[in-house]
């Protein structure tokens, strides 16, 4: 069958000690399916060759969520989530698949694209999952979602510091912010550092890695908050993109 995804098993196995279930690997494949026919109206993602997109989009995803080679335990007791500029659901959808027992909010400020991650939800019978149209700026502001959230996740939204204005605010004290980056240098931590250290968070880990099948260089950067943000952050739409702390 053309447009089948790769199973992988081994692949999981070694660099995650995780293997999907028959039935999530189904999940995988009805996500595949569905993302290759909402790419015919929405632009919703360039990769659509199966090894690509079990690469880039799967195992990224969940490469993310694993911290020294496993899944963070906060996922086993049932953390709440939210994936902040989810777009097509990455990593957010991948992450509602293998953690039933957490709650993820899938959130981004494009209608059109929450409006498909919706019959994607619907047809792979995923219930622990929620979806938002806003703004991070803007939830970052609102009660009901500022430090609301155990983990928060955000790939390719914009530059680190901005990532940690957008993540950092909806976090519980304790909580872990994912920004999944491609490359990483020393500069970028420095200058990260700063702004962390004013949002309430600290680096915990800085992860380097290389993609299973392409070999490509990825970083993923674990903000832990340990004290609570200060009251002007997030700023208000458009001003972290603009002046980055
Ligand atoms: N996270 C997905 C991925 O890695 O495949 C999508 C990345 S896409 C390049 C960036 C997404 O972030 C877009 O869907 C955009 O609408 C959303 N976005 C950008 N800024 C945002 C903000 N301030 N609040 C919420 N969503 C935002």
């Amino acid at each position: 069958m053309t447009n089948s995804l790769p199973e992988m098993a081994e692949i999981w196995q070694q660099t995650l000690n995780w293997q999907p279930s028959a039935h999530q690997q189904g999940q995988f494949q009805r996500l595949y399916h569905l993302i290759l026919e909402g790419n015919r109206q929405l632009n919703l993602t360039r990769i659509t060759d199966p090894q690509e997109f079990w690469e880039k989009h799967l195992w990224d995803s969940l490469r993310g969520i694993a911290l020294k080679g496993e899944f963070i335990t906060s996922l086993k007791e049932g953390a709440s989530v939210i994936d902040i500029g989810t777009g097509a659901g990455f990593p957010g959808i991948p992450v509602t698949i293998i953690a039933p027992n957490c709650t993820i909010t899938l959130m981004d400020s494009t209608r059109k694209k929450i409006t498909f991650i919706e019959t994607v939800l619907t047809e792979l019978a995923l219930t622990n999952a929620k979806t938002l149209v806003a703004r991070a700026e803007e939830i970052g502001q609102q009660p009901k979602h500022r430090q609301a959230y155990d983990v928060a996740l955000i790939r390719a939204v914009g530059t680190a510091s901005v990532c940690a204005e957008y993540t950092l605010p909806l976090l519980k004290q304790g909580g872990l912010a994912i920004i999944y980056r491609g490359n990483w240098t020393e500069d970028e931590t420095t200058g990260l550092e700063n702004a962390v250290k004013q949002l309430g968070g600290v680096i915990e880990a800085i992860e380097k890695f290389t993609t299973p099948l392409s070999q490509s260089i990825r970083h993923c950067v674990y903000l832990r908050k340990v004290a609570s943000t200060p009251v002007q952050f997030p700023r208000a739409t458009g001003v972290p993109t603009q002046k980055p702390l």
